[in-house]
C-alpha cells in the first residue's frame, strides 16, 4: 500500500513566516507539528531545567546545542502517530541535526519527503521581525506587525496584550539573521540531491505563500519541484 503521510520540515530565515504557514498546513493535511523555537520559549516560560538552560541562549539568539535538540525531537518522534504526517517547524537548523534526523526516521520508516524552503530578502526579515508582536489575549495568540493598525486595533480592543519576543530586538534580529545564513541554509545542499527541496517566495500575503507550499505537494501532473 502506498505511504501517502506527509513529512515535511519547513524551513526560511528568521520572519519567513514558518509559524504561519503551520498553522495553515496544520488545517490543510493530516499531520501534527512541532515549532522547536515556540516549544523552547514556552519551557523558557515555565522555568523548566530545558527552560533554564536555554533562556540566555534565545535571548541572544544562537542556538541550542545539538545534542539537547536531538534528545527533544527523539522525545516527540516516539509519540509520532501512526496515522498522520509530520511538520517540523524549526529542526532541524545544523548539519548534525539533519544527520540525526535522517538516523532517527530511518528507524521508524519515515523518512522525510518534503523540504519546504521559505524565501524572504533580509531587508524583509528586519521589517517583519522588527516590528513583529505578539497579541496576548483572550483566544489563540495572534502574530501582527506594529504597522497594521487594524490589527493593533483588533487587539486591544479584545482586551489583548501587544508584546515583543526577546529575541526580536535589533542586535538579536541581525545575530540570528547570521546564524541561519551560516547554520541552516548549508542544509539545502544537504537535501537538494534527494529532489524534495520545494522553494516557495515567502513574501505576499499568508494566503499567497500559503497556496504555494501546497501547489509543490499538490501538484498538475506535469510538475516537478523548484530546487
Ligand atoms: P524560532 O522560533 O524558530 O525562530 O526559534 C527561536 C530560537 O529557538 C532560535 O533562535 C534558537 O535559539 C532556538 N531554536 C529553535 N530551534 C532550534 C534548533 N533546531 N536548534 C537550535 N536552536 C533552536
Amino acid at each position: 500500500m502506498p505511504d501517502n503521510r506527509m513529512h515535511i520540515a519547513l524551513f526560511g530565515p528568521p520572519g519567513a513566516g514558518k509559524s504561519t504557514q503551520s498553522k495553515f498546513l496544520l488545517r490543510r493535511w493530516p499531520i501534527v507539528s512541532l515549532s522547536t523555537g515556540k516549544m523552547l520559549r514556552e519551557e523558557s516560560a515555565a522555568g523548566s531545567e530545558l527552560g533554564l538552560k536555554v533562556r540566555d541562549l534565545l535571548g541572544r539568539g544562537e542556538l541550542v546545542d545539538d545534542e539537547t535538540m536531538i534528545a527533544t525531537i527523539r522525545k516527540w518522534l516516539e509519540n509520532l502517530p501512526a496515522d498522520k504526517g509530520f511538520l517540523l517547524d524549526g529542526f532541524p537548523r545544523t548539519i548534525p541535526q539533519a544527520i540525526a534526523l535522517d538516523e532517527m526516521l530511518e528507524e521508524l520508516g519515515r523518512p522525510l519527503n518534503g523540504v519546504v524552503n521559505l524565501k524572504l530578502s533580509v531587508s524583509e526579515a528586519v521589517y517583519r521581525l522588527g516590528g513583529r508582536r505578539i497579541c496576548y489575549g483572550v483566544g489563540p495568540e495572534e502574530i501582527i506587525h506594529i504597522n497594521d493598525e487594524d490589527a493593533v486595533n483588533r487587539c486591544l480592543a479584545r482586551g489583548g496584550l501587544l508584546v515583543q519576543r526577546s529575541d526580536d530586538l535589533p542586535n538579536v534580529i541581525v545575530k540570528r539573521l547570521n546564524v541561519h545564513e551560516a547554520e541552516t541554509e548549508p542544509l539545502l545542499n544537504y537535501y537538494r540531491p534527494r529532489n524534495i527541496v520545494h522553494s516557495v517566495e515567502a513574501s505576499g500575503s499568508q494566503e499567497e505563500v500559503a497556496q504555494r507550499i501546497v501547489e509543490g505537494f499538490e501538484p498538475k501532473a506535469s510538475h516537478t519541484p523548484k530546487q
